[in-house]
């Protein structure tokens, strides 16, 4: 049983389960609280958490459940691991630890609900690129991306891909009718070339507007293109470092009920302010207020050091957007675009995803996280 302020009505409610679903929800007009209900949060862009990263040699089963368990302390029920471009050998070192882990353990397995590829087929330009290594950039090939997927067992549901590449359009088809989302990101592809992505299925953009040139054209650009897609979903860091709040306001009223929160955490996230060496970036810092940074160049980000919480509050605080649609696009919204909303949600004979939290000084303090009707978490 559960009881607080439903996030959609405002309504003191009790919620109770059977199994892994809700069993039911009541009005209750005699409760007096101000813990607030609302959905799991859904993450699709984790690249590592407290410590650990995903794409370092040698991650081991344990280390996908701590960071797991870590992120339910965040308020996290559902996340993709997110695989950045690397090696052939790596990339499949890693699908086979995440599955074992899956394999071994029922609620990581019912926690990591697929696995997000954000790599290797991007673009090859420097800017656009970011941090992933060029030397394993490539063309998107559809044999590889099966030959993982085997390994993964099928976890794979996501890839980021830039459709610059000739090989795109097929690629995204063969995608599709596989059932992976597939997201333009880290692109240089020309207007055309998005155009055909999308009509060819493409259906989100990767942190709109992060992994970009300095400089572009002002009126014809992948950005602009992107943003008047109808079709075109987009994922944004709202971490009060990416992007600044103006265009934060804009992305978000064009793609008005299209746009979901990730995280694009490192496994800087969860750690405390300091300074820390990462195997791309070199010496960097973690100030206080979690902005993660070069230590040489202090103006260049070295990454994402926040949680989805942390993002919510930052949307509010700005006055960008209410609670309750920065939570939505934290929570429902990304299981929407992949059309698992019918299973989700804050209703009678969903999946009991949830977390109670408390808003004190302008920020969330969560007290509780439950999966799958199971309390994972308790302050
Ligand atoms: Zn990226």
């Amino acid at each position: 049983m559960l009881n607080g302020v439903h996030y959609k009505t405002n309504n003191p409610v009790k919620i109770t389960f059977e199994k892994d679903l809700i069993a039911s929800i009541k009005l209750d007009k005699t409760l007096q609280t101000d813990n607030m209900i609302c959905p799991g949060l859904v993450d699709l862009q984790i690249n590592g958490f407290k410590g650990v990263d995903f794409n370092e040699e040698g991650l081991s089963v344990d280390s996908v459940v701590l960071v797991t368990r870590e992120l339910w302390k965040a308020g996290v029920t559902s996340y993709f691991p997110t695989l950045i471009t690397n090696s052939d050998e790596n990339i499949c070192a890693t699908l086979e630890t995440i599955e074992q882990a899956c394999e071994k353990h029922s609620l990581i397995d019912k926690t990591i609900s697929g696995i997000h590829l954000e790599g290797p087929f991007l673009s090859s330009e420097d800017g656009p690129r970011g941090a992933h290594p060029l030397k394993h950039i490539k063309a998107p090939d559809w044999d590889l991306l099966n030959k993982w997927q085997t390994i993964a067992r099928g976890r794979i549901k996501m890839i980021t891909i830039s459709p610059e590449w000739p090989e795109s359009v097929n690629f995204i088809k063969c995608c599709r009718s596989s059932g992976i989302l597939v997201a333009i990101g880290h692109t240089n592809a020309n207007e055309e070339q998005i155009r055909n992505a999308v009509q060819a299925g493409a259906r989100l953009s990767t942190h709109l507007g992060n992994a970009t040139h300095l400089m572009l054209p002002r009126h014809s650009n992948y950005i602009w293109e992107q943003l008047a897609s109808e079709q075109l979903w987009s994922s944004i860091i709202a971490d009060g470092f990416h992007l600044p709040p103006a265009l934060l306001k804009v992305f978000l009223k064009i793609k008005e009920g299209q746009s979901i929160l990730v995280s694009d955490s490192t496994k800087f996230a969860g750690l405390p302010p300091g300074s820390y060496s990462s195997h791309i970036g070199g010496a960097i810092e973690l100030n206080s207020e979690g902005r993660l940074f070069m230590k040489d160049k202090p103006k260049m980000l070295a990454g994402s050091a926040r949680s989805l919480l942390n993002c919510i509050d930052h949307l509010v605080n700005s006055e960008i957007t209410s609670l309750e649609t920065a939570l939505d696009m934290a929570s429902f919204k990304p299981l929407e675009l992949l059309g698992k909303h019918y299973l989700y949600g804050m209703e009678e004979g969903k999946k009991a995803d949830l977390i109670i939290f408390k808003r004190v000084s302008g920020k969330i303090r969560l007290l509780k996280t439950i999966k799958a009707g199971e309390v994972v978490y308790k302050a």
